[in-house]
């Protein structure tokens, strides 16, 4: 029987993972099938389970699931447990495993897609849910010398700082004063159409400015290009943390090139 995973979420119909995973089975030769599961939302460990039952191999979650995910299996990656998150289940094991491949995704994506070298580098991670949760270890693994959360609830930021050595936390008024060479905005402000409030100096001359939404421009990456800054959306992150979880489950990492030029229609 063809090996099974599909991505499980709540909305999940506009997820393009089934799409990316199709083309990364077609590109490494791997005989997978790959679909979508919108659960309940009370209702995700039952919809896992039959998943599970059924000869599922693994699935992928997305909104709302991912800190109930984590809650959810039995044994986790050191990088799930860092963000209390889980984006990617293991489930042919004896007990359900959980990962993170989300930071994995967006160091990647920075890296080895944008030619941005997180070495040194100083890092403003706006936003405190749960993909900001997700980033964090993986941009200070990557050398990142300062990191600030910063968040319109600025207590929640202050709480994700304190659970990484050497992170600041504040709210968005906090930031007077700082520039920084990349700013992440790991808000959904920009599904709304807005930006979240940051003072325009934080970003330091030809710096780089990355919103992980994708498929629209938003008032952020606007308003970070009007004040200089080199904009880039998450498309990249996504399909980076597709290959990621692909190589957990198949031990093969797809080339993502050729993926994310077709999604630019390139
Ligand atoms: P959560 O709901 O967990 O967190 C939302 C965050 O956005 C909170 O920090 C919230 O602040 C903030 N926020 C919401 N609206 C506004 C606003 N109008 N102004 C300022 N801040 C706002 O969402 P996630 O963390 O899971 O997702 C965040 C974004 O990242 C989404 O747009 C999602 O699509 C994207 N994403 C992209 C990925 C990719 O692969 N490219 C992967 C994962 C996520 P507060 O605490 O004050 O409410």
């Amino acid at each position: 029987m063809t090996d099974r995973y599909a991505v499980i979420g709540n909305p999940v119909a506009h997820s393009r993972s089934p799409w990316i995973h199709a083309e990364f089975a077609r590109a490494t030769g791997q005989a997978i099938e790959y679909g979508q599961i919108e659960a309940p939302l009370d209702g995700f460990a039952r919809a896992v389970e039959e998943f599970r039952a059924s000869g599922g191999k693994g699935l992928n979650v997305t909104l709302p699931f991912k800190e109930e995910a984590f809650r959810y299996c039995a044994d986790s990656s050191s990088r799930a447990r860092a963000a209390e998150a889980v984006n990617t289940l293991v489930l042919e094991r004896a007990a359900p495993y959980g990962d993170n491949t989300d930071g994995a995704g967006l160091v990647r994506d920075l890296e080895a897609n944008l030619g941005f070298s997180l070495g040194g580098k100083r890092v403003l991670l706006a936003g405190a849910g749960g993909a900001a949760r997700g980033v964090v270890e993986p941009l200070l693994a990557a050398g990142a010398a300062r990191l600030v959360v910063a968040n319109r609830t600025a207590t929640k930021a202050r709480a994700l700082a304190a659970r990484f050595a050497g992170v600041h936390g504040c709210g968005y008024d906090g930031l007077a004063g700082e520039a920084f060479e990349l700013v992440v905005n790991a808000t959904s402000a920009g599904l709304s159409n807005e930006a979240p409030a940051l003072p325009r100096s934080v970003f330091r001359d030809g710096c780089l400015a990355y919103d992980m939404l994708y498929g629209r421009d938003t008032p952020f990456l606007a308003m970070a290009r009007a004040a200089g800054a080199r904009a880039s959306d998450g498309l990249g992150m996504l399909v980076e943390q597709a290959a990621e979880s692909f190589l957990v489950w198949r031990g093969v990492r797809p080339d993502t090139a050729p993926v994310l030029a077709k999604l630019r229609g390139r």
